[in-house]
């Protein structure tokens, strides 16, 4: 191997399996992110039984967050949702800036096997509604939020939809998600047009909607197997896509699991809940709060709900 990658790539210890490897194409000027995870999007996944369609798409979802957040300079939560009227009514997976990923899905058993399972497309299964994104900076800071109908039969096409119809940056991007030998894997690939600003300190092709293309198509060859084996590093998976335009390669961001749901959170939404409303919500003597990322459930008899109003 010749150019920047294999300086790079001699010595570098093996990548984690959960991370996102931002990248930059040279010529012509585009900057990139590949996120590949492994035991991540299986330990969430697998919190769940769900079917396969559901949990591919989930998975799709999670590698999509993670491509998509990284582009954005935030300290927060990102949030990608969608809603429709399909056998999948809902998608939910959101990623913090310390690199903390969690994800659930809503479906309707009974509509999903109607709709084909396994081999409906994303659209199918999705229906007709939004998908929405969403950032979270704490109290007292904007929600940023964009939001574009699911338009495109799958999660890519309906994000090439969102970039399109809202004036930014080109924007494309591959995703895949599969149980392999070993377990789930999910991964995204993403390329994105350099801001004026940045791009002129590169050399830029004679004609840029060409060369744009051509990403695109190097892009798009990237197989599913390719994009998720595990044995393949990010490095080599980049240089073998994009040797000629000449690809650069940062320090890659690792990626966990992580929810944010915890008993004494739950203590504290109850406690500013009038205490006849609680008292409501009791089934069979108790209190029970399910944490739908998790799919744990947190249960409160009546002795652990009078420590709650003790305090
Ligand atoms: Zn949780």
């Amino acid at each position: 191997m010749t150019g920047p990658m294999a300086e790079r790539a001699v010595g570098a210890a093996p990548p984690p399996a959960d991370q996102i490897q931002p990248f930059l194409l040279e010529v012509p000027a585009l900057r990139g992110r590949l996120v590949r995870m492994g035991p991540l999007v299986d330990s969430i996944l697998n919190r769940h039984d769900y079917p396969q369609p559901v949990a591919a798409l989930l998975g799709e979802l999670l590698a999509l967050a993670g491509v998509l957040s990284s582009l954005l300079k935030f300290d927060g939560i990102f949030t990608l949702q969608t809603k429709g009227d399909g056998p999948v009514g809902m998608l939910v997976a959101d990623m913090t800036t310390a690199g903390e990923l969690r994800g659930y899905a809503e479906y309707d058993q009974a509509r999903l096997a109607a709709a084909g399972g396994a081999t409906a497309s994303a659209r199918a299964l999705m229906g007709e509604g939004h998908m929405a994104f969403t950032v979270d900076q704490g109290v007292n800071t904007e929600r940023y939020q964009g939001i574009v109908e699911l338009k495109g039969e799958t999660l890519a096409e309906i994000l090439a939809h969102y970039f399109r119809q809202s004036e930014q940056l080109k924007t494309a991007v591959e995703l895949a998600a599969r149980r392999v030998e070993g377990g789930w894997r999910a991964g995204g690939l993403l390329l994105q047009q350099l801001p004026e600003e940045e791009a002129v300190a590169l050399p830029l092709a004679t004609d840029e909607e060409d060369s744009w293309r051509r990403a695109v198509v190097l892009m798009a060859s990237c197989t599913a197997r390719e994009l998720l084996d595990p044995a393949l590093s990010a490095h080599d998976l980049l240089y073998r896509l994009f040797h000629d335009e000449r690809v650069r390669v940062f320090e890659p961001r690792a990626l966990s699991p992580g929810c944010r749901c915890s008993r004494g959170r739950i203590e504290r939404i109850l406690r500013s809940l009038p205490r006849d409303e609680v008292a409501d919500m009791k089934v069979g003597g108790e209190v029970v709060m399910t944490c739908q990322f998790c799919n744990i459930d947190f249960r409160f008899d009546e002795r652990a709900l009078e420590r709650i109003y003790a305090h």
